[in-house]
C-alpha cells in the first residue's frame, strides 16, 4: 500500500534557465506516467525552485517539488538559510535532510537532522532523511548499526504519525557518484533493518507506511532489480535525474 518514489535530487547543477529547460522536458517526458502507481519529486537547488515551481504550475504537472536542506530555524539572524516556512510558500512538499554530502562537508550530525525533520515536520513538509555509511564502515561490517543510528537520532522524539510522514533514504556513501550500486541483497538488507527499528520503535503499523528509498547509481537499467526487494519504496537518484528522458525511463522501470 506504499506508493513508491522516485526522487531526483540535482545537487548543484544547473542555473535557474537550465532548470527551466530540465524541469519542462521531464514533464514532458512524463505525459505518460502513471502518478498513482509511482510518485516522482525533484530536488533543485534553492535559488532553482521558485523557477521550477513556476513550469510545474502552468503545467498542472503531478511532479512534486523539494529542497535538498531546510533550516533548522524558524526565521531570523540565521545567515545564508532557507526556512520551512519559505519552502512551504513555494509548494515545496519534499526536503532531503542530512545527505552524506551535507554530513561530511558542513558537519551535520543527528542533533541538526533531528531538528531539520522536526522544522519540516512543523511546516507540513515532508522529510527524506538520508543515511548511509561510509565505506570503511561497510568494510568493518558495522553498516546496520552505524545506519540504525542515523536513524533513530534523526527521528527522536518524533510522535509515531510524524514517522509515518517521515520518507528515509539509505545511501551508502560509497555507493554514490560511483557507478557502484549496491546489490539489490545488501540495500535489502539495510533497508529491512531499518523498517525493523521502526517497527520496534513504533510498531508495525506505523512501520508498514513508511517509504525506504534506496540511493547511490540507481539508473534506469537498475531500479527494476532493487525495487523489487520487500522494503524498497523508491530511490533518490543523483546524477541519473539530471537527463530528463533518462530520469523519466527512470520512473517508469520503477
Ligand atoms: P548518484 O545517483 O549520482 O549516485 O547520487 C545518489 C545521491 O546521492 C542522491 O541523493
Amino acid at each position: 500500500t506504499r506508493t513508491p518514489l522516485i526522487a531526483g535530487n540535482w545537487k548543484m547543477n544547473k542555473t535557474h534557465l537550465e532548470a527551466q529547460a530540465l524541469v519542462e522536458d521531464l514533464n514532458d517526458a512524463l505525459t505518460d506516467h502513471d502518478f498513482d502507481a509511482v510518485d516522482v519529486a525533484v530536488l533543485p537547488p534553492f535559488v532553482d525552485i521558485r523557477t521550477v515551481q513556476t513550469v510545474l504550475d502552468a503545467a498542472k504537472s503531478s511532479i512534486g517539488l523539494g529542497a535538498q536542506d531546510i533550516s533548522q530555524h524558524e526565521s531570523g539572524a540565521y545567515t545564508g538559510e532557507v526556512s520551512a516556512a519559505m519552502l512551504k510558500a513555494l509548494n515545496v512538499t519534499f526536503a532531503a535532510i542530512g545527505h552524506s554530502e551535507r554530513r561530511q562537508y558542513h558537519g551535520e550530525d543527528e542533533a541538526i537532522t533531528n531538528a531539520k525533520v522536526k522544522a519540516a515536520l512543523g511546516a507540513g513538509i515532508t522529510p527524506i532523511l538520508c543515511v548511509g555509511e561510509p565505506l570503511e564502515v561497510r568494510q568493518a561490517g558495522t553498516h546496520v548499526q552505524h545506519t540504525l543510528d542515523q536513524v533513530r537520532g534523526g527521528l527522536e522524539g518524533l510522535s509515531g504519525d510524524q514517522v509515518a510522514d517521515t520518507v528515509i533514504a539509505y545511501e551508502p556513501v560509497w555507493a554514490i557518484g560511483t557507478g557502484e550500486v549496491a546489490t539489490p541483497e545488501d540495500a535489502q538488507e539495510v533497508c529491512g533493518a531499518i523498517r525493523g527499528l521502526l517497527s520496534d520503535l513504533h510498531g508495525d503499523d506505523v512501520a508498514s507506511r513508511v517509504r525506504v528509498l534506496y540511493g547511490g547509481s540507481v539508473k534506469s537499467s537498475n531500479v527494476a532489480d532493487i525495487m523489487a526487494k520487500d522494503d524498497i519504496d523508491g530511490a533518490l537518484v543523483g546524477g541519473a535525474s539530471l537527463k530528463a528522458d533518462e530520469f523519466a525511463a527512470l520512473a517508469g522501470n520503477a
